[in-house]
């Protein structure tokens, strides 16, 4: 029986959205605008240590590659869909914090009052995670209710296996067999995504993550998504894999070209004319002048050409127009730049001939105008 005075309590914590006032363990969440860099958050007084917010991400993470959600899919037909209640059973058993405040025997508080407790908290992180494209969420008729109820069923992306794999690498230190389990399926599931899309850019980047897995280099792709998702914030988690992956490519342009090379010459003109749309559409969509336009349409089938925009830094000179790079060279550009992210590069002023003066962009945004 629920007292009187717990009632109270508990009806206040249910007119309370503070993550402090939720009924369950003292799981510190902080509050406001979050990002993913909470999945590695790690306690205040001790860096070694994962708060116990992270570790709750974690495990909601690590279900997807667990035994019991396995066994559950095969009751399922395979749907690849999951409720709240069987997350929700499977944190009770392997989430530490939750393990010990169901196990408390001391505790006072009714089993019913602690599900609804970690019902609602595990509803907000899986919120958090939809809205980082870790899981999808949809709405489904519950066939067990025969009368058109609906209820909310979840889906795991690619990107929550791939994460959930890479806590398996990040904690199998002295364990080099079970490290390499967990790498190549990274590696796999990251290899069928690209193949998913079955255009040529995609099958370019597949051909370049098989050189980073042949020369070594898929070791520190997963250790610097790692560190990335740590300290940046980008809004979902494909920013990190794609932030890495162009530090990765930038410190090997060798491997870039390597896997271009092995594509035959009808491939490689179509994976390079992807690129040079991917490099020029940034152009079209930011109000480009007139003649960035024209040399654009007079390069239009020169496929290895791209036309981008750029303006002298030089205060005295100013000059600014349309840049014709060649795919490699721009390519080279971007690699070397100071910040190559952003696809920026540097060129000489071709009119107050100063070095590194004229700064080239793919969008006219970056301009300032
Ligand atoms: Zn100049």
């Amino acid at each position: 029986m629920t007292s009187v005075k717990q009632r109270k309590k508990i009806k206040k914590n249910d007119n309370n959205k503070n993550e402090e006032d939720t009924i369950g363990p003292k799981i510190r969440h902080p509050s406001g605008d979050v990002y993913p860099d909470i999945i590695f958050l790690s306690e205040k007084n001790d860096e070694a240590k994962l708060s116990s917010a992270a570790r709750l991400y974690q495990d909601i993470i690590k279900y997807s590659i667990s035994k019991e959600y396995t066994n559950e899919l095969q009751e399922q037909n395979e749907r690849k869909a999951f409720k709240i209640t069987a997350i929700v059973k499977w944190i009770k058993e392997n989430n530490r914090d939750y393990r010990n405040f169901y196990t408390d025997s001391d505790s006072k508080i009714p089993k019913k009052v602690r599900d609804d407790g970690i019902i609602k908290r595990i509803h907000r992180y899986i919120d958090n995670l939809v809205k980082w494209d870790l899981i999808s969420k949809f709405e489904q008729i519950d066939t067990n209710a025969h009368n058109g109820q609906k209820t909310f069923m979840y889906k795991y992306t690619d990107y929550a296996y791939i994460l959930a794999w890479m806590f398996e690498y990040n904690n199998s230190n002295n364990n080099s067999a079970k490290k390499q389990i967990a790498k190549n399926e990274i590696f796999n599931l990251l290899q069928g995504q690209f193949k998913k899309f079955n255009s040529y850019r995609m099958d370019f980047l597949a051909r370049i993550y098989d050189k980073f897995y042949e020369h070594s280099l898929f070791d520190h792709l997963i250790t610097l998504v790692i560190l990335s998702i740590k300290n940046q914030k980008f809004p979902n988690i494909a920013e990190y894999f794609s932030f890495t992956q162009s530090i990765i490519l930038n410190k090997s342009l060798d491997l870039y070209f390597e896997a271009l090379k092995d594509f035959q010459t009808d491939v490689r003109r179509k994976i390079i004319e992807e690129e040079k749309y991917v490099f020029e559409s940034t152009m079209w969509i930011s109000q480009p002048p007139k003649i960035w336009h024209e040399v654009c349409s007079e390069n239009k089938n020169n496929h290895d050409k791209i036309v981008l925009y750029g303006k002298c830094q030089n205060k005295d000179c100013s000059v600014d127009g349309p840049v014709i790079y060649d795919y490699y060279a721009y390519r080279k550009a971007i690699a070397s730049s100071p910040d190559p992210y952003s696809r920026y590069s540097v060129m000489k002023c071709q009119e107050c001939k100063i070095e590194n003066a004229f700064h080239v962009y793919s969008s006219m945004n970056n301009f300032g105008i």
